[in-house]
């Protein structure tokens, strides 16, 4: 028996409040919505979560996606889900009126993802995928192409993919093969590309790759590549389809989860060639497709919160139910629930307060995201940019880390029914392991990190943030309640201080050893930040007259105590540790 999932609306709404979301609701931009609005489409979101995609989640994950004769079908159920999805509206949420979405808040559409997946990650990863493309054409785009394509991506009638992966071009993109000869107006593409996420299905009409292929002449390396739309079906002036474009889907994978989003190797041009059509200039697809990474990494590590989560309720719900041993300090009484226990208890706080430092870090970078759109205030818009791009790698690598780490405790507090499939425990675990290696593996994370978002400004965006982080933690008097964990913030943001002093002259000396640095560095920042949001919250938390906000206090104190204290470990890795590193 699965327990079903119940979206988080109280968590969440509280949330986005604490990180700007009056102040984002202020601006003109986003005038049409209002508190009660944003409080209704996440209320109906919650409903669709728990009524269509969670009860499809472990039926989909026992049967999977299955391919045959070059065309892949999703499990029952999935498709009907997918088109009461567009139907619904959920898709053209967060994207610019002007190209018919509704204008939706990132950060309130952040939130509503976690929702999507939380109660189905493999339905979840497709909207996102087309949410990047929607992006990257929207941005990039040739009027032509943004005509024919964006009104049926961004309603959700057809779905959109991001093709960089080939056999010998994994973390290397720049080792890409795929060719695009060019004909006229067009490419004609050929090449084979593996693991690509929703490359086929059969929930929608039309598939549009964003393929990162080169054409003849064109130099090594990822300065070589150029970055093609190439429709699974072409369509004629008016969009509608008209036939084949030689796009096949060869195989999915056997996964170790995520199931029913198909990964898909696909052949493009086995017969006359795909036809492509070139985005920007030629030259320009990594840098082009970064607009659809970005996007990505942040909602891959919303990933990892949807699931940790989901794991949470189930673990909280069954620590409730299943009775077990004696409790210690009454052992002639009864048998006890399992969360009597302190051991368990330990490990729900941890879960707890791991899964609300990662939403709130990935929360707070939807605000600066939304705030980031001021118009005519330069100023502010550069700072709340250089914030989403630092925060990037950090969402992405925490928040999957995270998810990983509380399915894991979840499959703990499960005991031996963690390990059978039929409680879904385990699924959780097994879906979300992925996140920590697609888009970008958390390795590849950190090094953007430290080399492009610290190295490369000489720190000046982190010593930004650190400043706020270090103005929060002094606002709390010292004998109000979180003074303790308010200190314990300082000495962790501190220690961030020293480290970037320390990886700034061991880069100099070496790179390897910087790069050696880099995971420690990043998880190092990832836990300061958690400690921020936390304070945040317990702080908000204090003056909330609903009482149900109380336990936050307590929750940052435990985040302070058992995390922050993290950070000495951490530097212990930057300063010592990736040293002898070195040696090995
Ligand atoms: C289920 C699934 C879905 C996917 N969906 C897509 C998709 O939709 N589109 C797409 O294009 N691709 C997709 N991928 C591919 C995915 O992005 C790659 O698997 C990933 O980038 C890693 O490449 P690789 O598997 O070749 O590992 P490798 O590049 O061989 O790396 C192996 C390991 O070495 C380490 N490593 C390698 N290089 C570095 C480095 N420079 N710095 C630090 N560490 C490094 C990392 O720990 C890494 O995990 C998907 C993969 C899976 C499994």
């Amino acid at each position: 028996m699965t327990i079903p999932y119940t979206a988080p609306l109280k968590d969440l709404v509280f949330t986005l409040k604490v990180l700007n979301l009056e102040k984002i609701l202020d601006l003109p931009k986003f005038e049409d919505f209002s508190q009660d609005l944003v409080d209704s489409i996440l209320d109906e979101a919650g409903k669709f979560a728990r009524d269509i995609l969670s009860p499809l989640n472990l039926p989909g994950h026992l049967k999977g996606a299955q391919w045959k004769d070059g065309n892949v079908t999703l499990p029952d159920g999935f498709k009907e889900a997918y088109a009461q999805f567009v139907q619904n509206g959920w898709n053209p949420l967060p994207f610019s009126p002007d190209i018919g979405g509704m204008g939706l808040p990132w950060s309130v559409t952040f939130a509503i993802q976690e929702i999507w997946q939380a109660a189905n990650l493999s339905f979840g990863l497709c909207p996102v995928l087309t949410q990047g493309t929607i992006e990257l054409l929207a941005q990039h785009g040739s009027e032509k192409l943004k005509a024919l394509y964006l009104p049926k991506l961004v309603s959700g009638a057809w779905t959109g993919t991001m093709n960089l992966t080939e056999p010998q071009a994994g973390t290397d993109v720049g080792a890409i093969k795929t060719q695009a000869v060019k004909k006229g107006d067009y490419y004609r593409i050929k090449g084979q590309k593996i693991y690509i996420s929703y490359g086929d299905h059969d929930l929608a009409d039309n598939i549009v790759h964003m393929v990162l292929a080169r054409v003849p002449g064109s130099p090594e390396g990822t300065k070589g590549l150029s970055l093609f739309l190439v429709p699974k079906m072409q369509v004629d002036d008016q969009g509608n389809i008209t036939g084949s474009n030689d796009v096949h889907c060869v195989s999915i994978e056997h996964k170790m989860g995520l199931h029913c989003s198909p990964t898909a190797m696909l052949s493009f041009g086995d017969d006359e060639g795909s036809k492509g059509y070139l985005i920007g200039e030629e030259g320009q697809g990594i840098q082009l497709m970064f607009v659809m990474m970005n996007n990505a990494r942040l909602s891959v590590g919303i990933q990892g919160i949807g699931i940790a989560e989901r794991a949470y309720q189930q673990a909280y719900i069954y620590a409730n139910e299943r009775i077990q041993s004696k409790a210690l300090s009454d052992p002639k009484g009864p048998s006890v629930p399992i969360i009597a226990h302190a051991d368990v208890k330990r490990m729900l706080a941890e879960m707890k307060s791991l899964k609300e430092a990662a939403r709130g870090i990935a929360l707070m970078a939807g605000s600066y995201l939304d705030l980031s759109t001021q118009e005519n205030e330069i100023e502010l818009v550069t700072k709340y940019k250089a914030y989403v791009d630092f925060l990037t790698p950090i969402v992405k690598s925490f928040g999957t880390e995270v998810g990983a780490r509380v399915a894991d405790l979840g499959i703990q507090i499960h005991g031996g029914m963690g390990f059978i499939e039929e409680t879904g425990a385990a699924q959780h675990f097994e879906d979300v392991r992925v996140t920590m290696i697609y888009e970008g593996t958390n390795g590849v994370q950190a090094s953007d990190l430290l080399f492009r978002k610290t190295l490369k400004d000489d720190g000046k965006i982190a010593h930004m943030l650190l400043k706020e982080i270090e103005a929060l933690a002094k606002s709390v008097d010292a004998n109000a309640p979180l003074a303790k964990m308010a200190g314990q913030l300082t000495v962790s943001a501190d220690t961030v201080r020293k480290a970037i002093t320390h990886i700034q002259e061991a880069s100099q000396k070496d790179v390897d050893l910087a790069a050696a640095m880099a995971t420690p560095y990043l998880n190092l920042w990832a836990i300061t930040l958690g400690g921020f949001v936390h304070l945040k919250l317990g702080l908000a938390a204090l003056q909330a007259e609903d009482t149900v906000y109380k336990e936050k206090v307590n929750l940052a104190s435990y985040y302070g105590d058992r995390f922050l204290v993290e950070s000495q470990s951490l530097a212990g890795q930057i300063f010592n540790a990736a040293h002898s590193l070195m040696t090995l």
